[in-house]
């Protein structure tokens, strides 16, 4: 099958890879001639199990270059932090790129970076079109009839930053800032540099000054506020921040239908997940790997995209819906941090739960922490 793909993202580059693993011929377009936005993400170790199932070299790949890391420090002011179990891999995302690339072009791949698709249309001579170009994909927006989308912006603002310093844990620092709270989500993702994500409550955004303050001075003004969790180190903006765009808000995307035609949408293009749950990436890769499975086996393109639509639709439905809840906890922290540092991570950790918004919080934590003597 002759196989478009535009957007060299992890999910479009995943396509690729495991497309022209199975012998399809398969062409990616990606606008940038080079490097990518952001810093690290998060691998969690059930998703490289499964994708090692499919390519074990990839897999084998990804974590030589990957950071490994154990545990989850939660820490509010004034406690000592408290320790949760978990681990996962950190790793930086140009990295995981190119690892991608390399491997898709090997596989038979063609990749064409620094063409950027201006039309569907343009696509019209192969079998199937895949649209892996983003959240902010201008090809869908081009017939968001057609896919019925809807996308806005919402919840907290946050800031991707990079710290100088090496770490082995996943950390939640929590600090009071303005008259509201900032927190950041921080791992690290190769030798040496720890992804720092910062989220402010709106109140907190606002009294700081952050809605007018150039970029530098707001990094400076972080580096203060989180002295005490970066032993001695700086910060600095992702790559690919625009000077005046330190501050995001979580771009949510929705689609009714995720195919049309010869035409799929795939990962964060076909829907996004906040990523207080770190699983946009994987997300994105299982999609293109549900689809080439589906390619190689439906009688014709058209009835593979309609399956993949309906059965991923189907499979996402529950992280999408702990990703709302997380993000909706994250929105509402003032109505939870107040409690004792134990009952916090408790609650932090539950952040997902469909019950913790729906009961008053102490009859929450009685419910699930009966030892803690409510
Ligand atoms: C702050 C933050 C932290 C995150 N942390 C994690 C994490 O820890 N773990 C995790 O799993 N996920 C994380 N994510 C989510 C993750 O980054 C995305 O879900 C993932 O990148 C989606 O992959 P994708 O391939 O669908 O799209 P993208 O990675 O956005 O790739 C789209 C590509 O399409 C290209 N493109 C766009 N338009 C065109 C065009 N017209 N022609 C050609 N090319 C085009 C773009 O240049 C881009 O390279 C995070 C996201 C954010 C914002």
């Amino acid at each position: 099958m002759r196989i478009a793909c535009v957007g060299g993202g992890p999910g479009g580059l995943t396509l690729a890879a495991l497309a022209a693993g199975r012998a399809h011929d398969v062409t990616l377009f990606e606008q940038r001639a080079s490097g990518t936005y952001g810093l690290g993400v998060v691998l969690w170790p059930d998703h490289l199990s499964d994708l090692a199932l499919l390519d074990p070299l990839l897999v084998h790949r990804l974590l030589q270059h990957a950071v490994a890391w154990r545990d989850q420090h939660i820490s509010t002011p004034g406690s000592p932090a408290v320790v949760l179990e978990g681990r996962g891999h950190g790793i930086a995302r140009a990295t995981m790129l190119s690892l991608l690339e390399q491997r898709a072009v090997e596989l038979g791949a063609r990749v064409e970076r620094g063409t950027a698709i201006e039309h569907p249309d343009v696509l019209g001579s192969f079998d199937a079109v895949i649209l892996a170009d983003g959240a902010a994909s201008a090809l869908r927006s081009m017939r968001a009839h057609d896919f019925g989308s809807r996308t806005r912006e919402e919840g907290n603002r946050y800031a991707w930053l990079e710290l100088d310093r090496p770490s082995d844990r996943f950390a939640f620092p929590f600090i009071t800032a303005g008259d509201g709270w900032a927190w950041a989500h921080a791992y690290p993702f190769r030798a040496g540099a720890t992804t720092f994500i910062v989220e402010t409550t709106e109140s907190a955004w606002i009294a700081e000054g952050f809605d007018h303050m150039p970029t530098d001075d707001a990094v400076r003004r972080l580096e203060a506020l989180f002295a005490d969790h970066l032993r001695g180190g700086s910060l600095r903006p992702a790559r690919g921040t625009a000077p005046d765009a330190l501050w995001s808000r979580f771009r949510l995307v929705e689609n009714r239908r995720w195919s049309s035609g010869r035409t799929a949408l795939l990962g964060d293009a076909a829907h996004t997940t906040h990523f207080s749950i770190g699983s946009g990436t994987r997300l994105a890769m299982e999609d293109a790997a549900t689809l080439v499975e589906l390619l190689d086996h439906a009688p014709s393109a058209e009835e593979a995209l309609r399956t993949y639509d309906t059965r991923r639709r189907d499979e996402l439905r529950g992280i999408q819906r702990s990703a709302r809840l997380s993000a909706r906890f994250l929105g509402r922290l003032p109505r939870y941090i107040d409690r004792p540092a134990e009952d916090f991570a408790h609650l932090l950790e539950r952040r997902r739960s469909r019950l913790l918004p729906l009961i008053p919080t102490g009859i929450y934590l009685g419910l699930t922490r009966p030892r803690s003597g409510r």
